[in-house]
C-alpha cells in the first residue's frame, strides 16, 4: 500500500483532502493526516521520527504558520521562524527518506508587490514581497529555493503549488488572527447576535481570487499524482473571477440576512491591493471544462457550516 502523508492534515486545506480522498475508497492508498500534536515539525528530530514511522511515498506539505493580514503585521518572528524551520525539516527529510514525490504549499501572496498582473510562476523572486507580509512571504520563497535545490542536484521530484485565498469548512475563524473570509463570517454572526454593526476593516476595495478548500484539495491530488514534471505551479481560480473585499463582505451579510448592517473601518490597513494570478500554466494541464465552485455559491455553503457547527467546541475561533 503506497503511504501519502499530509502535513497539516487538520487544518482547512488538509480537513478538505480528507474529504476529497474519501471518495477514493482505494484500497491502494494509505492517507497519513498529521497534526502539530502528533509531531512537532519545527524539530528536526521529531520530524525524523515522523518519517521513520511512516516511511511516505509522497508528501502532501501544508503545515505551516498561517494566518490574514493582521496576524501577518503582528506576529512576524513567529512567521518567518516557524514556517523557515517546518519547511527546511520537511523537505530535508523528504530527501533523506527517498520521497518519491513532496507537493509543497506557498502562497501568491508571497510575490512581489510591485509587479505586473497576471503575476505568473516566473515572478516569484523578481521585487520584495509586500512589507504587511514580508516575514511570511521571504520563509515560505525559501520553500521554493529548497525545493528547486534538491531538484537540480538529486533529481528529486519536489513540487510546489501556489494557491490564492483559500476558504471553506473546518477554518480557522479566529476574530484577529484569521483571513478575512472566515474572519468576516464570524464577525457577521457575532454582530447580528449583539444586534451591533458588521465592522469590515479597511476601505473593501482591494481584490483578491478566493479558491474554495475542496477544489484545492482536487487540484493539489491531481499535481501529486500526475506523472509528468511539473514545477511551480499556481492554482487559482480564473482572473475574471476576482471579487472586492467588498463584495465578499456583502455575500456573508446576505448569508446572514445582514446587509443593512455593513460599515467599513478605514483606520485599519488594506494588506496589498491585489494580487492577480493567471491560471494559464494549471489551465494547460487540467480537463478543458474543469468547473470552480462559484464564490456564492462556496460562501453559502461555508456560512452554512459555520452556522451549523458547534460553536463552542468544534471551531478554531
Ligand atoms: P491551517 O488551517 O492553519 O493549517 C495549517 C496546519 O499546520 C495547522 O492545522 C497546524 O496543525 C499545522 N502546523 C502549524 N504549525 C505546526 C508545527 N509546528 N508542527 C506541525 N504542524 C503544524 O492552514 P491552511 O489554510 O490549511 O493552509 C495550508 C497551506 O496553504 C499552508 O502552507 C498555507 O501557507 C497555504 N496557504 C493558505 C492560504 C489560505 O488562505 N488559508 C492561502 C495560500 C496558501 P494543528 O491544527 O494540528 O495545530
Ligand atoms: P491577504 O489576502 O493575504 O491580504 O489576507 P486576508 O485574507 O487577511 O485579507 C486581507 C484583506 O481583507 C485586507 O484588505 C483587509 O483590510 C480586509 N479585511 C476586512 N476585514 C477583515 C478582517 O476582519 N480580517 C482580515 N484578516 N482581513 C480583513
Amino acid at each position: 500500500m503506497t503511504t501519502i502523508l499530509v502535513t497539516g492534515g487538520h487544518g482547512l486545506v488538509g480537513q478538505a483532502i480528507q474529504t476529497i480522498s474519501q471518495k477514493f475508497e482505494s484500497t491502494d492508498y494509505n492517507f497519513v493526516y498529521i497534526s502539530s500534536k502528533d509531531f512537532d515539525l519545527t524539530d528536526l528530530e521529531a520530524t525524523r521520527k515522523m518519517f521513520s514511522i511512516y516511511q511516505p511515498e509522497y508528501v502532501i506539505h501544508l503545515a505551516a504558520c498561517v494566518g490574514g493580514l493582521y496576524k501577518n503585521m503582528t506576529q512576524k518572528v513567529e512567521m518567518f521562524e516557524n514556517n523557515i524551520l517546518i519547511n527546511y525539516n520537511i523537505v530535508k527529510c523528504s530527501h533523506q527518506y527517498g520521497v518519491r514525490k513532496l507537493v509543497a504549499c506557498l502562497s501568491t501572496c508571497i510575490f512581489p508587490d510591485k509587479t505586473t498582473y497576471p503575476i505568473d510562476e516566473s515572478m516569484l523572486h523578481l521585487g520584495p514581497p509586500h512589507e504587511s507580509n514580508d516575514a511570511y512571504a521571504y520563509a515560505k520563497r525559501m520553500l521554493e529555493v529548497q525545493c528547486r535545490m534538491y531538484r537540480e542536484q538529486y533529481g528529486c521530484n519536489f513540487v510546489c503549488v501556489v494557491p490564492t485565498n483559500i476558504y471553506g469548512h473546518h477554518d480557522n475563524f479566529h476574530l484577529e488572527d484569521a483571513h478575512v473570509l472566515p474572519a468576516l463570517i464570524h464577525k457577521c454572526f457575532l454582530a447580528k447576535e449583539k444586534n451591533e454593526a458588521f465592522v469590515v476593516r479597511g476601505s473593501g476595495k482591494p481584490l483578491r481570487q478566493f479558491i474554495y478548500s475542496e477544489d484545492l484539495a482536487k487540484l493539489s491530488l491531481c499535481i501529486m499524482f500526475s506523472e509528468e514534471p511539473i514545477d511551480t505551479i499556481i492554482l487559482s481560480v480564473p482572473e475574471e473571477d476576482e471579487v472586492s473585499i467588498e463584495t465578499v463582505a456583502r455575500l456573508i451579510a446576505r448569508q446572514f440576512d445582514y446587509e443593512e448592517r455593513i460599515v467599513f473601518d478605514s483606520a485599519y490597513s488594506d494588506g496589498q491591493y491585489k494580487k492577480t494570478a493567471s491560471n494559464a500554466k494549471l489551465r494547460s494541464i487540467l480537463p478543458k471544462f474543469y468547473e470552480f465552485t462559484k464564490i456564492d455559491e462556496g460562501i453559502r455553503e461555508t456560512c452554512e457550516w459555520f452556522k451549523a457547527s458547534n460553536y463552542d467546541h468544534d471551531i478554531r475561533k
